[in-house]
């Protein structure tokens, strides 16, 4: 027989708690079992003036909604407060009755401003604390990878730097300004800038892609299961080199432990990067580059002595450092007098040069050293940058998939950085109940006693 729902509303009233009323395995109730904040009440007591004004929202609740917005992929303040009109989970979750009124978005906004980014750097931090005192992360092995984020702004915003003033500094010398502008695409002062959010920058992820107003996540994921030890926004145009050093003093200040090994794709092969990890006794998984000018005598036949800080080429001849200045090396040089008559000379000099220039990027030894490792890797390696691909590229890929971080939901970076920190701790927080429904399981599989399994 076909059964019939009587669509009126039969109950007035809702007997116990609405946690009776929200599965056990929501992911709302999993995280709500490894969630303690308790402690972000004095942690934020020092921005609200004791008894004057009303009442703000609870702080643990503001925080309890933004997570639960993470968790379910609603980043966007109004929608979320839409759907915890009607969504039982999300209302439980912060703490709300059923009968009991949300506060406006726009409260959320305002908790943001007056926190400000590093309170928010704090919920994050004590995922990673709680994920380490789990067990669940060791801090040993690392991978570190970066993403690129969509900023939120439309293609209409998007203006070149001083266009307008070249122009008509130049009037109609059509011909000159176009001279101009390539001259002065190469120094940047063309370079397109967004109008409705200046920490945006332009920046691509291949080289066959476009341009996109973006910003940076910089992430570093632990190898133990997946948890984000660190997380850190910059404006899009910021190199991965850049920032690796920096992140990894602060994930062994975060997690109390010293970093044994490093994952990073080619991105990271710098030498100062190679130079970085070996002060800090950290090995580094990451494949170096192929020498970026291609000539008929590659840059490897001239070997760098570092003791005597000079180069020889292929036929034994010395080049010494000169003064021309470059930010991230010195210029060696050959004499006129050794070149001329040299048999490599058509294959080794320019057209019109009678001296042979090569490029020493600081730390030269440690990439060296860094490229002698690269082609004796062990299965051991091969086997941890495998892991990189799906722990610190799945970590991306999850986050923007499946929290909303495809692109910037508000604009500026102090904006952006909650943005990530909130999914970074999202995302530790499914991965620390995830730990303890295994821990459970496991439990009932040796068929621990009811009591203890309680406790657990
Ligand atoms: S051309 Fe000069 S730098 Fe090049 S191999 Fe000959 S002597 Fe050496």
């Amino acid at each position: 027989m076909i059964g019939r729902q009587n669509r009126d509303q039969l109950e007035f009233f809702v007997c116990g708690s609405l946690r009776d009323l929200v599965p056990d395995e929501h992911i709302l109730a999993r995280v709500d079992r490894v969630l303690d904040l308790g402690w972000l009440k004095d942690d934020v007591a020092d921005l609200y003036a004791p008894g004057v004004g009303r009442p703000g929202i609870d702080p643990e609740a503001a925080v309890r909604l933004m997570l639960a917005g993470f968790l379910l992929g609603i980043v966007h303040d109004r929608r979320l407060m839409r759907e915890a009109q009607v969504n039982l989970a999300i209302r439980w979750f912060a703490g709300f009755g059923l009968h009991e009124r949300l506060p406006d978005h726009s409260s959320l906004t305002r908790i943001r401003h007056r926190w400000g980014a590093e309170r928010f750097r704090r919920i994050f931090a004590r995922t990673v604390t709680a994920c380490m005192t789990a067990g669940i992360a060791k801090g040993e092995v690392v991978h570190v990878d970066a993403s690129l984020i969509r900023a939120d702004v439309a293609w209409e915003s998007l203006a070149v730097r001083h266009v307008d003033a070249v122009t008509n500094a130049n009037g109609d010398r059509t011909a000159e300004t176009q001279e101009g502008q390539r001259k002065s695409r190469k120094t940047g002062k063309f370079k397109k800038v967004c109008l409705t959010d200046p920490d945006a920058t332009m920046a691509t992820s291949g080289r066959n892609r476009r341009l996109e107003p973006s910003y940076k996540q910089h992430g570093t994921v632990d190898d133990e299961c997946g948890v984000i030890l660190d997380v850190e926004v910059t404006t899009g145009e910021i190199n991965e080199g850049q920032a690796i050093l920096d992140r990894l003093d602060a994930v062994a200040v975060a997690t109390g432990a010293s970093i044994g090994t490093v994952t990073a794709d080619a991105g990271y092969a710098y030498a100062k990067v190679f130079a970085g990890l070996e002060a800090r006794e950290i090995t580094g998984v990451i494949p170096t580059k192929a020498e970026p000018i291609r000539s008929k005598v590659p840059l490897r036949r001239f070997r760098y002595d570092a003791k005597h800080d000079l180069v020889k080429c292929p036929r034994g001849k010395i080049l010494r450092p000169n003064k021309a200045k470059i930010s991230h090396g010195r210029f060696f040089a050959s004499k006129a007098r050794d070149c001329k008559g040299c048999d490599l000379a058509p294959l080794c000099l320019s057209a019109s040069r009678v001296t042979k220039s090569v490029v020493i990027v600081h730390d030269y030894p440690a990439l060296l050293r860094a490229r002698r490792r690269r082609d004796r890797w062990s299965e051991e390696d091969d086997r941890l940058y495998r892991r990189h691909r799906w722990r610190s590229e799945g970590f991306h890929g999850e986050a923007k998939t499946w929290h909303g971080l495809a692109r910037a939901v508000r604009r500026g970076l102090g904006n952006m950085r909650i943005q990530a920190f909130l999914t970074a701790a999202a995302i530790n927080l499914k991965r620390l109940a995830a730990a303890l429904l295994a821990t459970i399981f496991a439990l009932i599989a040796q068929q621990i006693p009811r009591n203890e399994l309680t406790r657990a």
